[in-house]
């Protein structure tokens, strides 16, 4: 484990990166303005999700600068919902913070965080007054997904236009890492968690610079994601669509019997059995597909492999100071 709990500071932003070479320097000057005034001690933990531009050197550059800087650099690009749980692993906070780099979470909203969690709560979210610089369609698939994972997620209630910008307690940040499935969807494992939340209302920006990873594919995946990591529902349509499918079968059957014998047998034409052989084959190789994605879901949770793995774990400068003397004082043998 990367430090003991004594040298702990309160506070640990947790920071994925991607290919944002254009936007850390910015955002960590942004950042640490607004913690510098909160006057207590804090630690941004970046994690560089395999980048291919500079950010990794931008980032080692800033951590000779500044004592409260580590740097977690993962292998290959994992994912943003997988650096940030490694994220996560290497802070070492009293309250934990969960931030994009590209600005659209504004640090500026991490004292209100503060103040939340000093009431009292172990989660508090922010949540977006408006969706700024997204498209109109952006915003309606995003209300659509809201809506249905609220009717099918059941006990867990993920709430409306929060991102992963939050603030955790150190307790919800444990018990978050307890969960260690490889199908990360963070929405959902947050909400998991429980413990008592806040939300607050935000402005999210349009990104300052860069350009944003997500496509509509990535955004179905996701969903898609979350539908299949939360509720077995589509399993359980695909049983009552079956048993509709099967009465009406047998009613439809009773009626052709009855009419052959009432009128006698007019040879009904080949169209409907095509039409309804094909629907019933497409509705067949649909659901199959439906328990394809849940099986493998189980294949890759039964492989259990490591979430990520990590090329270079930087601590923070004051950390990796106290090591060097805990090694100075180590007894020698
Ligand atoms: N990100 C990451 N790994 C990825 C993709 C994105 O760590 O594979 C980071 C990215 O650098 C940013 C955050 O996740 O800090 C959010 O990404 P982005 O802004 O592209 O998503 P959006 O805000 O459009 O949802
Ligand atoms: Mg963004």
């Amino acid at each position: 484990m990367p430090n003991a709990p004594h040298t702990a500071p309160t506070f640990s932003i947790v920071v994925p990166l991607y290919n944002e070479e254009e936007v850390v320097a910015q955002f960590h000057g942004r950042l640490a303005t607004v913690m510098g005034a909160l006057g207590e001690p804090w630690e941004v933990v970046y994690v560089n999700d395999g980048s291919r531009d500079r950010s990794l050197a931008i980032l080692e550059e800033l951590r000779e600068r500044n004592g409260n800087v580590a740097v977690v650099n993962l292998s290959r690009n994992f994912g943003k919902e997988i650096a940030m749980t490694a994220g996560l692993d290497h802070a070492r906070g009293a309250a934990v913070v969960v931030t994009d780099v590209d600005l659209q979470d504004p640090p500026e909203v991490i004292p209100e965080l503060v103040a939340g969690w000093r009431e009292g709560f172990d989660v508090v979210y922010a949540q977006r007054r408006v969706r700024e610089g997204e498209t109109a369609v952006k915003r309606a698939t995003a209300s659509l997904f809201y809506r249905l994972m609220q009717n099918i997620g059941g006990r867990v209630q993920i709430p409306r236009n929060t991102g992963d910008f939050r603030l955790m307690s150190r307790r919800a940040v444990d018990a978050l890492l307890k969960l260690r499935e490889q199908h990360r969807f963070m929405k959902g494992l947050f909400a998991w968690v429980g413990f008592p939340s806040k939300a607050v209302l935000y402005d999210r920006a349009p990104r300052a610079a860069g350009t944003t990873k997500w496509n509509y594919w990535k955004l179905w995946n996701l969903a898609l994601e979350g539908i299949t990591s939360f509720t077995v529902m589509p399993l359980k349509i695909a049983t009552y669509l079956g048993l509709a499918v099967a009465v009406f079968a047998i009613l439809f059957g009773g009626q052709i019997v009855v009419r052959t014998l009432l009128f006698g047998n007019p040879v009904p034409g080949y169209p409907s059995v095509m039409a309804v052989v094909l629907f019933l084959g497409g509705v067949q190789l649909m659901t199959l597909g439906v328990i394809g994605e849940y099986l493998g879901r189980v294949f890759n949770e039964v492989k259990a492999r490591p979430l990520y793995l990590v090329e270079r774990y930087l601590p923070t400068a004051p950390a990796a100071a106290e090591r060097d003397a805990l090694l100075e004082t180590a007894p020698t043998r």
